[in-house]
């Protein structure tokens, strides 16, 4: 398979966690005769301090151009004091809505080596298997006017404006990944307040009726955050707009405790999409080697499943990931009992080791049949 893959490493952990990724891939792509070809463009501080815009054209254009994104992070203290006018972090929001990437998915689910890691009980985590997709290009965070008014400016206005096809679209999306798991859609509103939230319900119970086989619930947002805590291990997929998904997403994040393990996946109608790991650019510990690189890598696992369709590769990525936390390999933000803690570089080596040990082995068992 021929793909073109856009690299934006980013800024300060992005580059250590995306050179993982970037190996892990060309092992994949070497084992099973895949042409990946790789080009990286600048994106957020990096591509400020270098073209003065967070989102420069040909970065854009790179994107436009490929199979699929992978993303490191951006932001950082350095460009904090820059005018909001240019912000790192601009960079990403335009590149989602340039791309028309308007389902950002987040799965969280418990990785056995890891549950005392969280704060919560073991028996609440250790069955959680959940997806969260939510609008990413509507909402809140783009209506207008979002304005401060008045003389003295004593008047702040932010407006929630939602079209049909906007909440159709990530909600059909919700619907054909449900039935690729447990065929579950919780779909999460305000009904009991907003109008917006009255239209998204109207929406799901009309393309709830091209899904017969998916069991359907309406869950209002704060007794969703309730219950994320408190049995997890209900939902399967999760769909709701952008302000909501932005908040619970988060929530639900920590319920493995694991900010460094989190891949996410931000889609459109056809096969294009952005990966990229659910932590920011860690400035703390950039260039350190302290970083956990498993976020990106399981980002880009997310990539070769839902773009390209290598279902077997990504499954392949998953197990060596799992496989060396249950050989109790980690880096200094997981707390892993009895484990041995290494640094990003070495964590890198032990998943692309652990890709080669299960291709010898498949190697070995093909030769037998
Ligand atoms: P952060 O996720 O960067 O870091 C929070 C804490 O988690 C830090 O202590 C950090 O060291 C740790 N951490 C995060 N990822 C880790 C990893 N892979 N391995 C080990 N430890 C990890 O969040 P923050 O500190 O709030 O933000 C730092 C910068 O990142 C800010 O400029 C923020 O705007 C930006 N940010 C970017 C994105 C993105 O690019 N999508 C997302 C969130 C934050």
């Amino acid at each position: 398979m021929n793909k073109r893959i856009a690299v934006l490493p980013g800024d300060g952990i992005g580059p250590e966690v995306m050179s993982g990724a970037v190996r892990v891939l060309q092992e994949i792509s070497d084992c099973f005769h895949h042409n990946f070809i790789f080009e990286e463009g600048l994106i957020g501080g990096s591509a400020i301090d270098e073209y003065g815009n967070p989102l420069p054209e040909s970065t854009l254009n790179l994107c436009k151009e490929s199979d699929a994104i992978l993303l490191g992070a951006v932001g950082g203290p350095k460009w904090d004091s820059i005018s909001q006018s240019i912000r790192p972090e601009q960079g990403l929001l335009k590149l989602r809505k340039e791309m028309g990437l308007f389902a950002n998915l987040r799965p969280v689910s418990a990785f056995q080596p890891l549950i005392h890691a969280s704060t919560l009980k073991k028996e609440v985590v250790e069955n959680v298997d959940l997806l969260i997709v939510r609008e990413l290009t509507g909402g809140l965070y783009f209506g207008e006017p979002s304005e401060r008014r008045g003389e003295n400016k004593e008047t702040a206005i932010d407006t929630l404006v939602y079209h049909l096809h906007e909440i159709e679209r990530v909600v059909e999306k919700a619907f054909q990944l449900a039935r690729k798991r447990r065929k579950k859609v919780t779909s999460v509103d305000k009904a009991n307040v907003l109008e917006s939230s009255r239209m998204w319900r109207e929406v799901v119970n009309q393309v709830a009726k091209k899904y017969p086989d998916v069991i359907v619930e309406h869950m209002l947002v704060d007794s969703t955050a309730m219950q994320l805590i408190y049995r997890p291990e209900q939902f399967d997929v999760i769909v709701t707009e952008n302000l909501f998904g932005d908040i619970l997403s988060d929530e639900a994040s920590m319920i493995t405790g694991s900010l460094g393990m989190l891949p996410s996946a931000s889609l459109r109608s056809d096969l294009v999409g952005l990966y990229e790991p659910v932590h920011g650019s860690a400035p703390d510990i950039a260039g350190k080697n302290q970083a956990n690189p498993l976020g990106m890598i399981l980002s880009a696992a997310l990539m070769l499943k839902y773009s390209f369709g290598l279902d077997k590769e990504a499954n392949i990525i998953e197990e060596a990931v799992m496989n060396t936390l249950n050989e109790g390999y980690h880096t200094g933000d997981l707390n892993l009992e009895h484990g041995k803690q290494i640094g990003t570089s070495e964590m890198i080596n032990k998943i692309i080791d652990s890709i080669n040990e299960n291709q010898a082995i498949t190697g070995i068992l093909t030769a037998y049949i």
